[in-house]
């Protein structure tokens, strides 16, 4: 997956703090004047922003977490998670490497996690599975924490208890602790109901990300509020399907123009790859701006979020990426910013 961390950006990203820091006073609430600000302000929002609009909130609301497409390290945005927090408990969906310390940075504390949701086997989205649940289990996450995704969800996480294991021990031994030996693990292969608990009914449809399989779109209906996730997916009639009527659906985006130029780039510096072959990989694997539009409408959601966007390279604008997506779509469109809340 493209990647871009030129010194240049990081420069860039430094010198926002400031604007940032400043915004960070003020409480931020759904759609306010200081979100649009935060949000031509550069790829995150502090922990003080995201801490103020979740104490303030009534009702649902969902954090990204991290918005960056591929499993690489090094960028300002990091890779996919999300936290979805409903009457205390918190539900998270995806696993990218950083989902801990984001998860942190809300202020959400560890004891109030209820589920992780795992949307399909790519390192960008399960390979901080094992650090949430160990880590985590430190900070308050309970026995009993459910995890819902596809095979061998069960196996990969015997094998990282097992891994842990003495490291767990050792812990629970010195701070007088349970050791963390119950995760409740279901898996998900095929469309249908998930779960269902005193805050939130949730299902999945399997969507297409060849050669993954299942790969998996999930849906959430809260009592006040429904959010959809796309997943990593080619567009999808069933994804606008599944998120009819929906409050937010948040939905992978790949602008095109940036990813050819991102990869001519590559090629030019001797990176061994075809580019009508990588292309074509994208194409299979990965939804363009106009087609999310497209989708976003068919669904008739209220709010669109462009997330996991490809290329995740700060210097595309907020302009740049909801222009192609409002040219289909006529409701709000919300650029993802890591640590947003929603
Ligand atoms: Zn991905
Ligand atoms: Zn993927």
């Amino acid at each position: 997956m493209p990647a871009d961390n030129k010194q240049g950006e990081t420069m860039t990203n430094l010198s926002r703090r400031g604007v940032l820091a400043g915004l960070a006073a003020a409480p931020i609430l759904t759609a306010s004047p200081e979100q649009s600000a935060a949000q031509a302000a550069g790829p995150r929002w502090t922990p003080q922003q995201a801490q103020a609009a979740l104490k303030d909130a009534k009702g649902t609301k969902l954090v990204l977490l991290g918005t960056a497409a591929g499993p690489v390290p090094g960028r300002t945005r990091e890779m996919t998670s999300h936290v979805m927090l409903s009457n205390g408990a918190a539900y998270v969906l995806d696993c990218g490497m950083g989902v801990t310390n984001q998860f942190a940075r809300t202020g959400i504390p560890f004891n109030a996690l209820n589920s992780i949701f795992i949307t399909h086997h790519h390192a960008d989205h399960n390979i901080e599975y094992g650090p949430l649940l160990i880590v985590g289990w430190i900070q308050g996450v309970k026995n009993g924490v459910k995890a819902f995704g596809p095979p061998p969800l069960k196996q990969m996480t015997d094998d990282l208890m097992r891994a842990y294991k003495q490291t767990v021990d050792f812990w629970a031994e010195d701070f007088h602790m349970t050791p963390l030996t119950e995760v409740k693990v279901q898996e998900v292969a095929a469309v249908g109901p998930v779960m269902q608990d005193d805050n939130v009914k949730v299902s999945a449809i399997v969507v297409e990300h060849p050669p993954v399989k299942p790969a998996l779109a999930y849906r959430f209906d809260f009592k006040d509020r429904s959010i959809a996730f796309s997943g990593d997916t080619a567009p999808l009639h069933a994804v606008a399907e599944m998120a009819k009527g929906a409050d937010v659906l948040v939905h992978e985006t790949m602008y095109v123009p940036a990813v050819e130029k991102y990869i001519k780039g590559q090629i030019a510096q001797g990176r061994p790859v075809k580019f009508e072959a990588f292309m074509e990989h994208m194409k299979a694997d990965h939804s363009p701006s106009e087609d999310v539009g497209r989708i976003a409408q068919e669904a008739g959601v209220k709010t669109l979020v462009l997330s996991h966007l490809t290329p995740a390279i700060d210097s595309i604008t907020d302009e740049t990426w909801r222009e192609p997506v409002a040219k289909y779509f006529k409701g709000e469109i919300i650029v993802g910013k890591d640590l947003m809340v929603v």
